[in-house]
């Protein structure tokens, strides 16, 4: 790709095409976007999907590489860690990482959406709105358009085309037809919906502002993110059939009495809670895996549109931004080469998303029920203590996937391992002065290597 002057089209401009737009351009390709919406900057659309992100290292590290980041310190909010809210109203604070530097961000997707798309278009790419992907010939590399307001068609040459376009990516369709394509969806039983925390005075939050909420409850679970406007965005994940579950709370007086029993501290906070659970709809979850990921040098999956995955490592984005970054570094060091390019850029991110994938669905356990465990408790207490006394040796894996760019994959492999000391190391204990260490040495210098960390 180096050395041709190829344009690269983009189809959607979420959060990753933008993104991968400005890092384009700053090697020299020029680049065009289709996105089937209406530009978010001058046109204001309902909510979409979770109207806010926590952006952690990865997502920053790409950011960094765009020149982004300084830039957006001022619309985000560090958390420090979970609030975790029980049905009595008491709270409990489980920091994230080991100091105050490892925090995750919270950011709305709106703002980060709207700074993505600034950047993109100051640094020479073209976006053009309304303009929905319908098709792709996979011959001849162009794809069809429709223009959302007038409705007219269109078919655009282009060299090369990379899918950005989400999780019902309409390249991944044409794919589909592929000889020995792979794909697999799995929808989750559960559902959210968007709620929100106001405002109290003067802009004042009116929860602990540098924390992300949770509301543990077994089966289900709320979670609230803080705004730089004072409010929270909520989120609310139900199942979607049986006692307690979008099914069966389908009147205002059945949601007004399903929090007073369930989420009674949040609840005195939402006085627009029946508007809002009415107005916004209920989204759902997939994890898609799909591969290959191109079609010879012409076309090629990223973000969504390749490895959805369920919201609970707060990692979909990051892990989008982390591909940005992984193909740019791939084509700084390998060149013109365009299907070697994708190839490889496949290969070595399909292990990692696939491990993502399956740490979110196993994170969905661990916050809507484990933390509210004190046995949950002590085993975090442990693995901190366990990282202080072997800094390059063991890092938890929540550290892991969230503070460092350490591959998915990795975190995955040794997450599992350090899972099994940690059950070994606490099983006799009730507090971490009584962490065996003559134990744990044996069983870190058996089982674990020193780690490769990068921030
Ligand atoms: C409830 C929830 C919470 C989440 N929380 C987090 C979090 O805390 N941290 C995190 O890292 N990730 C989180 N994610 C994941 C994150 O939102 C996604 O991984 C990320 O948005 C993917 O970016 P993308 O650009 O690949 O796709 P999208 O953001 O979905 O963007 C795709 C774009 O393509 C456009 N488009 C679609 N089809 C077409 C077409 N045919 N033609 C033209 N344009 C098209 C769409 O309009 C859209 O603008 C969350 C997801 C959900 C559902």
């Amino acid at each position: 790709m180096k050395s041709s002057p190829d344009k690269i089209t983009l189809i959607g401009a979420g959060l990753n095409g933008p993104l991968l737009a400005i890092l384009l351009r700053r090697r020299g390709f020029p680049v065009e976007i289709y996105e089937r919406r209406a530009d978010m900057r001058r046109v204001s659309s309902s909510a979409g999907r979770s109207i806010n992100l926590a952006l952690s290292t990865r997502g920053i590290y790409a950011l960094q590489q765009a020149d982004l980041w300084e830039g957006m310190r001022n619309i985000i909010i560090p958390m420090k860690g979970r609030m975790m809210h029980s049905v009595a109203g008491e709270l409990t604070f489980q920091p994230y990482g080991k100091n105050e530097t490892e925090v995750i961000n919270s950011i709305s997707r709106a703002e980060l959406n709207i700074a993505l798309l600034n950047a993109a278009e100051e640094r020479g790419a073209l976006i053009h709105f309304n303009q929905r992907c319908t098709g792709y010939d996979r011959k001849t590399g162009a794809i069809q358009l429709r223009n959302e307001l007038t409705d007219e068609e269109t078919t655009n040459a282009a060299a090369v085309v990379i899918a950005c376009d989400g999780s019902a990516s309409a390249i991944r369709t044409e794919m589909l037809k592929l000889s020995r394509f792979n794909f697999s969806q799995h929808y989750l039983d559960y559902g959210y919906k968007e709620l929100t925390i106001p405002a109290g005075a003067k802009g004042k939050h009116l929860l602990e502002t540098h924390a992300l909420h949770i509301w543990p409850r077994g089966n289900y679970m709320l979670i609230a993110l803080p705004n730089i406007d004072g409010t929270f965005a909520c989120i609310l994940f139900l199942p979607f059939q049986g006692t307690d579950s979008f099914a069966s709370l389908t009147s205002e007086a059945q949601v007004v009495k399903f929090f007073e029993s369930r989420f009674p501290d949040a609840l005195s906070r939402m006085p627009r809670l029946a508007d809002n659970y009415f107005a916004n709809p209920t989204g759902t979850m997939v994890t898609i895996k799909c591969s290959p990921w191109h079609v010879d040098g012409k076309a090629l999956l990223l973000g969504d549109s390749a490895h959805a995955i369920v919201p609970f490592f707060g990692q979909g984005l990051n892990c989008g931004f982390e591909d940005c970054t992984c193909l740019m570094e791939l084509l700084d060091r390998r060149g013109s080469d365009r299907a070697r390019l994708f190839y490889d850029f496949e290969k070595e991110r399909k292990v990692n998303t696939d491990a993502i994938a399956d740490l979110a669905i196993e994170n969905f356990t661990e916050m809507r029920d484990r933390v509210a465990d004190s046995r949950f408790l002590l085993r975090k207490k442990v693995e901190l203590a366990l990282e202080a006394k072997y800094p390059q040796v063991f890092v938890p894996k929540y550290a892991m996937v969230t503070f460092h760019r350490i591959p998915y994959s990795v975190a995955l492999a040794r997450g599992a391992i350090q899972d099994r000391m940690l059950s070994e190391l606490c099983e006799h204990i009730v507090s971490v002065e009584d962490i065996d260490w003559q134990q744990a040495d044996q069983l870190i210098r058996r089982d674990l290597t020193p780690l490769e960390i990068r921030q």
